[in-house]
C-alpha cells in the first residue's frame, strides 16, 4: 500500500484529555471507519498512549505516540501536535507534566468569572467531565454549560463564554514554541502545527510562526483537519510547500455527540505534498499481519 493513499487520522482525544471515548473505544470506532494509521493525540498528556497502541494493535491499525501541546505564541494559544516520539522519554513527560501544571487553578478562576454573570458550581460541575482530574479543560466546562441549559450546544458555548473578553475566560501561559518542539524532536519525534487556520494571527504574526516553527525543528503542518474547509486546506497546503513542511491529516476527533468530523473521514491530502508519516516511517508501530 502507497504510505500516501493511508487512511491516516492523527489527531484525536479520548477521556485522557477532553474526549468522552476511552482510547479502546477509539480505537474500534477508527478501525470501523476505515483508519489504517491511527494516532492519539491527547492534551498535554501521553498517559493515554500504552492503551491506544495496544488497541491499535488488537484492531489491525498501524499506530504512531502522539500528543498536541499547548503553547503561548504572540500572546495566543496555539497548539503543536507530535507524533512518533518516545513515550518513555523523561525530559518530554516532565515538560508535558509542567504544561498541565496550573490548569486547576485556572479551572477554578475560570468558575469564579462565570459566577460573576450567576452561573454556580462551575468547577464542581466541570470536574465531574474530567476523566483526568489533572486535566480540566475548557471543553469540561462547555458540557456543564450544556447539561444545564445555559447553552444549546459547546459551540454556542464558545461564542458566549470561555473566550477571549467572554464570561469564563482566563488568560493563561503555556508551554513556549521552543520547548514543545525541542521536547518532541529530542524524544525522536516530529512537530507539528495543528489546525493554522484556527488563530487570528495577522499575516506577519503567522509568517513570524511558521519561521520559528521551523527553525526550531518543527516538520509539519496539518493541512487537513475537521477544523479546516477545503479553502483553508489549500491555503496550509501552500505553506507547507513554501515552509518546506510535511503535511499531516487528523479528524481532531473529540466526541460522536460533538465534533462534526467523525474519525478517518477527512478529504485525502492535496498533491505534491510529503505525508508527514513518510518521515515517521520507522516509528510507525506494524499492525500484525497487514503492510505499512
Ligand atoms: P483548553 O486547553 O482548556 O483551553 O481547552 C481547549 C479546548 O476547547 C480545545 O481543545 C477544544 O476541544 C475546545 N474548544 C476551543 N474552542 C472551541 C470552539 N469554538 N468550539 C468547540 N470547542 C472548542
Ligand atoms: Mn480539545
Ligand atoms: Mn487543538
Ligand atoms: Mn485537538
Amino acid at each position: 500500500m502507497s504510505a500516501s493513499i493511508l487512511n491516516a487520522d492523527l489527531h484525536c482525544h479520548s477521556v485522557v484529555s477532553d474526549g468522552t471515548l476511552t482510547p479502546e473505544q477509539l480505537a474500534e470506532r477508527a478501525r470501523a471507519r476505515g483508519v489504517d494509521l491511527w494516532a492519539l493525540t491527547d492534551h498535554d498528556e501521553i498517559g493515554g498512549q500504552q492503551r491506544a497502541a495496544a488497541a491499535a494493535r488488537d484492531w489491525g491499525m498501524h499506530y504512531l505516540s502522539g500528543v498536541e501541546i499547548s503553547v503561548t505564541f504572540a500572546g495566543q494559544t496555539v497548539h503543536i501536535v507530535g507524533l512518533g516520539f518516545d513515550p518513555t522519554d523523561v525530559r518530554l513527560q516532565e515538560g508535558l507534566a509542567r504544561t498541565r501544571g496550573g490548569r486547576s487553578e485556572r479551572a477554578r478562576e475560570m468558575a469564579d468569572s462565570l459566577a460573576k454573570v450567576g452561573i454556580r458550581g462551575a468547577y464542581e460541575g466541570a470536574t465531574r467531565y474530567a476523566g483526568n482530574p489533572d486535566l480540566v479543560s475548557r471543553t469540561h466546562f462547555a458540557r456543564f454549560l450544556v447539561e444545564t441549559g445555559v447553552c444549546r450546544d459547546t459551540s454556542e458555548v464558545f461564542r458566549r463564554f470561555l473566550t477571549e473578553g467572554k464570561p469564563g475566560f482566563v488568560p493563561h501561559r503555556w508551554a513556549s514554541l521552543r520547548d514543545a518542539v525541542g521536547w518532541i524532536r529530542d524524544a525522536g519525534g516530529a512537530a507539528v502545527v495543528a489546525h493554522p487556520a484556527r488563530y487570528k494571527f495577522s499575516a506577519t504574526e503567522e509568517y513570524a510562526l511558521f519561521s520559528e516553527f521551523k527553525a526550531h525543528g518543527g516538520q509539519g503542518v496539518e493541512v487537513v483537519t475537521g477544523s479546516h474547509t477545503a479553502a483553508e486546506a489549500i491555503t496550509y497546503a501552500g505553506m507547507a510547500r513554501e515552509f518546506g513542511l510535511a503535511a499531516s491529516r487528523g479528524s481532531d476527533f473529540h466526541s460522536p455527540d460533538e465534533s462534526h468530523t467523525d474519525l478517518g473521514s477527512l478529504p485525502w491530502l492535496p498533491g505534491n505534498l510529503q505525508p508527514i508519516w513518510e518521515l515517521l516511517a520507522t516509528r510507525i508501530q506494524p499492525a500484525p499481519g497487514r503492510a505499512t
